[in-house]
């Protein structure tokens, strides 16, 4: 039993690491196949499970790392003026990606839209469609396709989900427009487990 215990307590915690992820200083970790040193810091070279305190990392072979073109559907977690960050979910349940995404304006623009804002495109809470345009130190994410775009928003006053009309979304509580950068699939989202 105390054996039991103290491998509870001693049990190594792991992380879940991608290449470029900084692991720590050099004077404690090495570099070797999965780690490559830079100015004296230590950062992985791959995607897989650090153990924390030895800085071995596992790396996953099987699993494909999110990449430029593939689709993934979010949830709008904050919104900025002209940029708003997304909390990822590909729509490949096998591929691997770090939580969050960033969208800017320009990227959330559908067809001769003018945005002022980002708020004009998304808000808190709305789940959305997007591609991966770019990934440089997060995924970058754009609503430039046909499906893309909010697949389901709701009212910010009400929170009742938000109906489409023609081009629109309304509030049939509120009975008001709300703008978004809407997807043609608005609505179909009944099957996403996300
Ligand atoms: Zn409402």
């Amino acid at each position: 039993m105390l054996l039991c215990l103290l491998e509870v307590i001693f049990m190594e915690k792991e992380k879940l690491v991608f290449p470029g992820t900084h692991i720590g200083p050099g004077e404690m970790y090495q570099e070797d196949e999965t780690k490559v040193a830079e100015e004296d810091e230590i950062y992985s070279a791959v995607v897989g499970n650090l153990t924390e305190k030895e800085g071995k990392i596992k790396p996953f072979k099987e699993r494909k790392l999110l990449d430029i073109g593939d689709i993934v559907y979010g949830i709008v977690k904050i919104v900025f003026e002209s940029f708003a960050v997304i909390t990822i979910y590909p729509e490949n349940k096998s591929i691997l990606s770090p939580t969050d995404g960033v969208i800017k304006v320009m990227s959330a623009k559908k067809g001769g839209v003018y945005l002022k804002s980002m708020k004009d495109a998304v808000r808190v809470g709305d789940i959305v469609k997007a591609k991966v345009s770019d990934y440089r130190d997060e995924p970058v994410l754009s609503f430039h396709g046909d499906d893309l775009g909010v697949v389901k928003a709701f009212c910010s006053v009400c929170r009742l989900p938000l109906v489409k009309k023609g081009e629109k979304l309304f509030c049939e509580e509120c009975k008001k427009p709300e703008m978004r950068s809407v997807s043609n699939n608005y609505g179909n989202v009944g099957l996403v487990d996300l």
